[in-house]
């Protein structure tokens, strides 16, 4: 079954113009919502941009800024809200999973969103839960008002 996915429209377009403005290079954010129990709805409240520090090849590859990261996960939450995803950018390459991608440490998280700039004027957003040791399954995202 495929899980819904629903993030608001500003939100959405905060995203895009952050990983935009980070191009030639892959940017990446944090997502935080509510939900992602097994298969159930999840949310995107609020994007979080981290840096890119990668420190080689950030055309192809993203190192979140782990200061970033760690203010992040100890922040506390002050709506319920909490870390549920990640998004990063593909400048040039397809929005599907790279062999990189697919091994991420980060695979416990319920989402990961690929934007990619392939064709730079018409951005292309897929979301996959990724699966250790199987392929990345697609989810359906929805971008809602308010
Ligand atoms: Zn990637």
């Amino acid at each position: 079954m495929l899980q819904e996915i629903s993030i608001a429209a500003n939100e959405y377009a905060a995203l895009i113009d952050y990983l935009s403005g980070q191009l030639p290079y892959e940017g990446c954010a944090a997502l935080i919502g509510f939900g992602g129990g097994t298969d159930g709805p999840l949310h995107i409240l609020r994007i979080k941009p981290l840096a890119n520090v990668a420190p080689d090849n950030r055309r192809s590859r993203f190192v979140a800024d782990p200061r970033e990261w760690t203010k992040l996960l100890f922040a506390a939450p002050t709506d319920g809200a909490r870390l549920v995803g990640i998004a990063h950018s593909h400048p040039s390459a397809a929005p599907a999973p790279s062999a990189e991608d697919a091994g991420t440490l980060w695979h416990t998280l319920p989402t990961h969103w690929i934007v990619s700039f392939a064709a730079p004027a018409r951005p292309v957003v897929r979301a996959y839960q990724i699966r250790p040791c199987l392929p990345a399954r697609e989810q359906s995202l929805r971008i809602v008002n308010g």
